[in-house]
């Protein structure tokens, strides 16, 4: 049985922790849009997250970057005053960054050097980067500096997502290609799985590449969603702030609104949400109440258990 999961960082990392557990091949198709060039690194925040989180080397409490980790080079850069103080830089995640930027400076696609990466931490999965073209995220703020576009970094890090905006845009998306193995692994997927991820900066952009959608649609498996609202909230993370530029409601029904059914051209074929939302209703799209909390990866394997049955898929 072949399984593959849209995923960003740590929700996603968190989820994908249940699903190696079944008796499955998972491949997760991971959001690039966060990546970032700082100092001149190629920094992929969410296919680190997944990386670190499934090779047991993440920080269990801030939920990113590296248990253990020291900060001797951010308060390097900082005291020479380099660019971006408010992002924070760990000694060995740096490392991952440089071997990653050498590599794509040497012409290796992301995949490739996300597989080499991936040799070192054993995931127990496959983990391919949406696209292995240059996609960023952007969000379009006013501020005393005006009407502008910052990247996505810097609009979650430094401003912690305080600050008035518009939009997000998918900077390079519609000239992006899908990463090496993305289509062939949705073409020949049994079920396919949207993680409770955030559903306006992490899987909105995997869809936005062109192709990916379309892979999903055509693809003879069934696709349940899981949703990251839990009565009424995001359960961690900004998903309310995101969800607003979308004029669109903090509820599990409202997310599920924006994947859309099956039947209607949309994307799912089945939608889990928690217990307290148990009402949630969507024209068109089977619903199943039971606790979203990803307290353990036994207790996510439980919920992906049951997405799966809901559209019929028994792993
Ligand atoms: P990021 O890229 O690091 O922000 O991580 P993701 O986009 O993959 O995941 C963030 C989302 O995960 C948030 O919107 C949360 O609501 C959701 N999330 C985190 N923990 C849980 C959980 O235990 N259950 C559910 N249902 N959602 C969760
Ligand atoms: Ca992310």
């Amino acid at each position: 049985m072949r399984i593959v999961v849209l995923a960003g960082g740590i929700g996603g990392a968190r989820f994908l922790l249940g699903a190696r557990r079944l008796p499955a091949e998972v491949t997760a198709i991971v959001n690039t849009g966060d990546d970032v060039t700082l100092h001149g690194l190629h920094i992929s925040p969410d296919l680190d997250s997944v990386m670190y989180t499934l090779g047991g080397a993440a920080d269990p409490e801030r939920g990113w970057g590296r248990a253990g980790e020291t900060w001797a080079v951010g308060s390097e850069l900082a005291a020479y005053g380099a660019e971006a103080p408010w992002f924070s830089l760990g000694d060995k995640d740096i490392a991952t960054h440089l071997v990653r930027t050498r590599m794509l400076d040497a012409g290796y696609p992301l995949s490739a050097v996300t597989a080499a990466l991936c040799a070192r931490w054993e995931p127990g999965i496959t983990i391919l980067p949406m696209t292995d073209d240059r996609v960023e995220t952007h969000a379009v703020v006013t501020d005393d500096e005006g009407r502008r576009a910052i990247h996505f970094q810097e609009w979650w890090v430094r401003y912690r997502g305080e600050i008035p905006t518009d939009r997000f845009v998918f900077t390079g998306a519609a000239e992006a290609a899908p990463g090496a193995g993305v289509v062939e692994a949705i073409a020949a997927a049994d079920a396919i799985v949207i993680a409770p991820s955030n559903p306006v900066v992490s899987i909105a952009p995997i869809l936005a590449v062109p192709g990916v959608r379309d892979a999903i649609v055509a693809s003879r498996a069934p696709v349940v969603g899981v949703s990251p609202i839990i009565d009424g909230a995001p359960v961690r993370g900004m998903a309310d702030k995101c969800l607003a530029t979308l004029d669109t409601e903090v509820s599990a029904a409202a997310v599920a609104g924006l994947y859309g059914p099956s039947a209607e051209g949309g994307l799912l074929d089945g939608w889990l949400v928690d217990d307290s939302d148990a009402r949630a209703a969507v024209e068109g799209l089977p619903i199943l109440a039971r606790p979203l909390w990803m307290t353990t990866p036994e207790e996510t394997e439980a919920i992906i258990r049951d997405g799966l049955g809901l559209v019929g898929v028994r792993p």
